[in-house]
């Protein structure tokens, strides 16, 4: 079945210059469709698909995966590092490694996507919401030790758009209370906290490769263990509760089932496509930065004038441009920007809904404390289209239409 949103997509993948009508026909102007995530590729991804088709060996844990794995190790640090499918696979596969058990509790913040809570839920934890900083919209660390009770099991700090969690406080915290911090490090793919790259700071950390993450594989992750203790069960659970990394070393002589697990690894396919965007990850985040920065200085006089308020990055955080955001003033407000960017033929759009106002967030989640902050973030929050795929003009008309919606009012 074809959905509007397929039809649109195709529209656009024809050719970038696509006509598009606007709603009014008395206007009859075409114009551009600047999608949300523009995907950016290197042009090697397909030679390495093809290699990795040659070498006859497409499934899990192959030789571009190890590559993969091998370079992300270096990078991040860390003792092992794991490909999955996605991101979602990561934090299930980290909750497992933390030992969650039903009943037990894990401290996150309400504002993040739907996986972060699922991996908990999934075996019978409760994660229990707490609210954000209003600047960084990242989990308030000065709310977490109130929220600590016998059940609490670990924390999963969520680096949002790339700017990292305050640590070092989380850290200390985890410590004293012998609790286990899994990173949820989707958005933090090269970004850094006092100067330590995001991902080699907690016990675990979960990164993406999804479509509309920086470096992408279509759906991808990765998970990092930087606790020794964890690794050997970590391949364990990867490959379906079998010891089947230790066989292809050599180290048993035949492989069996041994603990609980599942399918976590990705096709060596994806990990060709991913190896190519790896290779060019320093790139596509300088050129990213880049955008980020024009969106930034394109609104500092809307943020003069309490229009908006633009990202909040702390001076020990190294930010990796996942997102280009505003706070404008009130849902109104975010109604006609976003309006007005469409009629443009711009894919701007907001997130997230707060989890636990959700109906499954309700079911299986608690709060603690009060979550202003993030319901307040959810109807002011604007987000636009950011990706190394887009040009400065493209940049420079979705920044036009931000500031005609916004110089409108006094
Ligand atoms: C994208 C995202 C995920 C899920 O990533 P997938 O690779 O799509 O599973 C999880 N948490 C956060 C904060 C994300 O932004």
């Amino acid at each position: 079945m074809k959905t509007t949103e397929d039809t649109a997509y195709a529209k656009n993948n024809q050719s970038s210059t696509s006509p598009y009508t606007l709603d009014n026909p008395t206007i009859e102007k075409a114009v551009e469709i600047i999608p949300f995530s523009k995907l950016y590729t290197t042009n090697c991804e397909i030679d390495y698909i093809i290699q990795a088709i040659s070498s006859g060996q497409v499934a899990g844990d192959g030789a571009f995966t190890r590559e993969c794995q091998k370079w992300l190790q270096n990078t991040i640090g860390g003792q092992k590092v794991l490909l999955t499918h996605s991101c979602t696979a990561a934090l299930e596969m980290a909750v497992i490694l933390a030992n969650i058990q039903p009943g037990d509790e894990v401290i996150m913040p309400s504002y993040t996507f739907v996986s972060t809570a699922n991996a908990v839920v999934l075996r019978g934890g409760t994660p229990v919401f707490i609210d954000i900083h209003p600047d960084t919209l990242n989990l308030d660390e000065m709310q977490i030790e109130a929220a600590i009770t016998l059940k609490t099991k670990a924390i999963i700090p969520v680096h949002y758009a790339g700017v990292a969690c305050e640590m070092d406080t989380i850290k200390a915290l985890a410590d004293q209370y012998g609790l286990t911090v899994i990173e949820d490090a989707a958005q933090g793919f090269c970004a850094r906290y006092k100067n330590r790259p995001v991902g080699s700071l907690g016990h675990m950390a979960a990164f993406s490769f999804h479509a509309t993450k920086n470096i992408v594989s279509g759906e991808g992750g990765a998970l990092v263990i930087n606790n020794p203790a964890l690794t050997e069960r970590a391949e364990i659970v990867w490959e379906k509760g079998t010891n089947r990394s230790r066989f292809l070393r050599g180290e048993v002589d035949k492989y069996t089932w041994t603990d609980i697990g599942s399918s976590y690894l990705p096709s060596d396919l994806l990990a060709a496509f991913l190896w190519a965007q790896l290779e060019q990850a320093n790139e596509i985040t300088q050129q990213r930065l880049k955008l980020w920065n024009r969106y930034n200085k394109a609104f500092a006089e809307l943020e003069l004038r309490r229009k908006v308020d633009r990202p909040s990055v702390p001076a020990d955080c190294q930010h990796n441009a996942h997102i280009y955001y505003l706070l404008v003033n009130d849902l109104e407000t975010r109604t006609r920007v976003l309006a007005n960017l469409k009629r443009g033929g711009v894919q701007a759009t907001f997130h997230y809904i707060p989890l636990h106002s959700s109906p499954a967030g309700q079911k299986y989640g608690r709060t603690h404390g009060s979550l202003n902050v993030t319901e307040a973030i959810s109807d002011r929050i604007v987000r636009l289209p950011l990706s190394a795929a887009l040009t400065v003009e493209q940049i420079d008309h979705i920044i036009t239409l931000v500031l005609q919606e916004l110089r409108k009012t006094t």
